[in-house]
């Protein structure tokens, strides 16, 4: 069987339908799994209300009685002798299994409970007790187009077919794992709780053994992407480091060391710098860029907002230019002209440094020898844009800045290809935020503590409420806080806003004036939230701030605190009380990430889903992380053994080096 046309029952519509859930043939309807079961038991007579669902088995105690309303209707009726006392059974449209039903037949019926009437008003009819038979019914995620029941069907039909096995023999052996054609039958027909069990553990195996495979095979480096070979002047560097206003973190140090190893030979890096917010990356950055450019390369920063990316070329200008180094900026927003000086820059290689937004890698654009691309702040790019990157046949190195810290569980298989330098020591003279949570009906208390800091001439973030559905919403949201605002204080500080639908250049004005304290109090909407640096604010007020994740508000949290003085968090909410206490005690961003993967999942770590990568069609990472880290160490051992080679496995050799759903 090769389409899904093929399957008995499947018309346009259905295939529509399927299509819908994305399912396109009879290898994806095999792999649809149900996403839970209802194991049928026989139901407490004496717990059921009038017309609720009822599971009853007995033996048939009189010969049933048959009535034709019409060709297409017919209704039996017969009594049924249970454990609890002789009940009266209706059931339709079955006129034709009446010869069945004899006296003394045991049977189990499924329907409504009519207690009134002592009546069973059946929908389903077994010959067999339930006793005999726990019966397990597998539900799946249906429609309004399809329904589970139809799903089932169709799931049936093609149970037959044949599936390739990706787990190596000696690792079937090892954990008795069933076959694979009888797990995806049991998972679809299950026949008993603990053999359904042992199928569901063999097939999330197999997808964590398939993935953690791609990641070992991904970090080997066996994908043949040599990196550049280079030797770095460390005299120059030194001198380079001296001219930092301050000296490194402990942390930052061992980073620098590990990129700069990674610089120098020959395998192309593919590393990640992790740590919280403030920890000090953007110089481990730049002290990369330093590097690379000493090996004679270009190199390209690229920040997920303008703002940042305007931010990072004023502090790259100041590091850079006084060492000769030619620095460019690239945005969206850019005017021809100016795009065009600097595309030719890039070109002929006179422009060393570039930072910019996604536009840095627009197809059109060449460099005259791109050597490291750093994207700061969850700009992953995918395997295959990674090879994309390569520009007049040099394969860069790749570095990675993130300042949302990852749960365990999580890092091994987002993470897992690369190597990863976490900054855990913060720069001395930090003071940890003091994070209070204040309900609306405090906005007094919030408002004199505002009125504390601006006395001090400190400078303050406020954060309207985001609604993700609507922008016009937000807009006005932010619109209002500003009114309120300027009831307040308007007559002691200037007041300033930013959001979303301003152009580059607006956002960039009101930027600029905050960061110059013109503008003592700054209201948002979450676009400030990476990055941006300013020392001298030392409050935020967050709005509705039930409304974001854990880490999310962590990383607006981070905004603040950013210098020597004590600074202040306020989150203002009526809601989910409990969840947002975590941040008023902690300011460990893996611990409130790890908190916020067990509330909300993966998928909105970073406040929008990621794309597809993490999407197991069985493997649960929250529950199944022991299974994830025997397949890691499972799949790492295969790749480097022999049996990787062997004939008998290329198949699985293929499938891990082809799987492309990883970012
Ligand atoms: P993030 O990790 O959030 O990107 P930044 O790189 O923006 O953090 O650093 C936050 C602030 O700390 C910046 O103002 C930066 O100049 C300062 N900083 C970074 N490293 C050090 C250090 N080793 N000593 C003192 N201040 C530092
Ligand atoms: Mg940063």
């Amino acid at each position: 069987m090769t389409t899904l046309e093929e399957i008995k029952g499947i018309g346009s519509k259905s295939l529509n339908a399927l299509k819908k859930i994305g399912i396109t043939s009879p290898y994806q309807l095999l792999t649809y799994y149900p996403f839970r079961y209802e194991v049928m038991q026989r139901s407490d007579i004496t717990t059921l209300e009038q017309n609720d669902k009822i599971i009853m088995d007995g033996v048939v105690a009189t010969i049933p009685s048959l009535f034709h309303f019409h060709k297409k209707l017919d209704q039996m009726r017969f009594k049924m002798e249970t454990s609890y006392s002789i009940m009266n059974v209706i059931i339709y449209n079955r006129g034709f299994l009446k010869s069945k039903l004899k006296p003394g037949t045991i049977i189990s019926v499924v329907g409504k409970y009519d207690k009134k009437h002592n009546t069973i008003v059946a929908s389903e009819l077994e010959f067999n007790s339930l006793s005999d038979i726990p019966r397990i019914d597998p539900i799946y995620h249906a429609t309004y187009a399809i329904s589970s029941k139809q799903l089932r069907n169709y799931i049936n039909s093609v149970l037959s077919l044949e599936v390739e096995d990706y787990i190596p023999t000696y690792l079937k052996e090892k954990y008795h794992f069933l076959e694979k054609n009888e797990s995806i039958k049991e998972v679809h027909q299950p026949s008993t709780v603990n053999k359904l069990k042992q199928a569901r553990l063999r097939l999330k195996y197999e997808e964590l053994f398939l993935f953690m495979g791609k990641m070992a095979y991904l970090k080997q480096n066996k994908t043949g992407n040599v990196g550049l070979k280079r030797t770095i002047d460390e005299k120059q560097l030194e001198i380079f480091l001296n001219s930092l206003p301050f000296s490194l973190t402990i942390d930052q140090k061992r980073a620098v060391d590990a990129i700069k190893e990674d610089l120098e030979n020959e395998k192309r890096m593919n590393r990640l710098v992790q740590g919280d917010v403030g920890s000090g990356k953007t110089v481990v950055a730049m002290i990369s860029m330093y590097m690379n450019y000493l090996s004679g390369y270009q190199s390209a920063l690229m920040a997920p907002t303008e703002i940042l990316a305007i931010q990072h070329y004023e502090n790259a200008k100041k590091l850079f230019e006084p060492f000769g180094i030619q620095v460019g900026l690239l945005t969206g927003k850019l005017k021809a002209k100016e795009k065009r000086t600097i595309r030719a820059g890039m070109e002929d290689g006179s422009i060393s440094v570039m930072i910019g937004t996604h536009a840095l890698f627009t197809d059109d654009l060449i460099y005259h020898n791109l050597g490291l691309v750093i994207t700061d702040e969850q700009h992953r790019f995918g395997v295959n844009q990674r090879a994309s990157l390569k520009n007049k046949g040099i394969t860069p190195d790749i570095l990675y800045m993130s300042a949302t810290p990852i749960p365990r569980t999580y890092a091994l298989t987002l993470y897992g290809d690369m190597d990863v330098s976490n900054i855990k020591t913060m720069p001395n003279g930090r003071k940890p935020v003091i994070t209070l949570l204040r309900k609306e009906s405090e906005i007094r208390d919030v408002l004199e503590r505002m009125h504390e800091e601006l006395k001090q001439h400190h400078q303050i973030y406020v954060i309207a409420p985001l609604i993700e559905e609507s922008e016009k919403i937000n807009l006005e949201n932010v619109y209002a806080l500003e009114t309120k605002m300027n009831q307040a204080f308007g007559k002691i500080c200037k007041i300033g806003v930013l959001h979303g639908k301003m152009t580059g250049e607006e956002k960039e004005k009101i930027m600029e004036s905050f960061q110059k304290n013109e503008i003592s109090i700054l209201i948002s909407t979450t676009v400030i939230e990476v990055g941006v640096d300013v020392k001298n604010a030392t409050m935020m007020v967050i709005f509705d701030s039930f409304r974001f994740g854990l880490s999310a508000l962590h990383q607006l949290r981070g905004r603040v605190g950013r210098g020597s003085l004590q600074s202040y968090c306020i989150l203002i909410s009526n809601q989910e009380k409990e969840r947002l206490k975590i941040l008023t005690e902690t300011t460990d961003g893996f611990k409130i990430s790890e908190e916020d993967f067990l509330l909300r999942g993966s998928g909105d770590l970073f406040g929008v889903k990621q794309s597809g990568d993490m999407v197991f069609a069985l493997a649960d990472l929250k529950k199944d992380y022991k299974i994830l880290l025997q397949a890691k160490e499972d799949s790492e051992i295969f790749l480097k053994s022999e049996d990787y080679n062997k004939l008998e496995y290329k198949k699985i050799k293929e499938k891990i080096e082809t799987i492309d759903n990883l970012s």
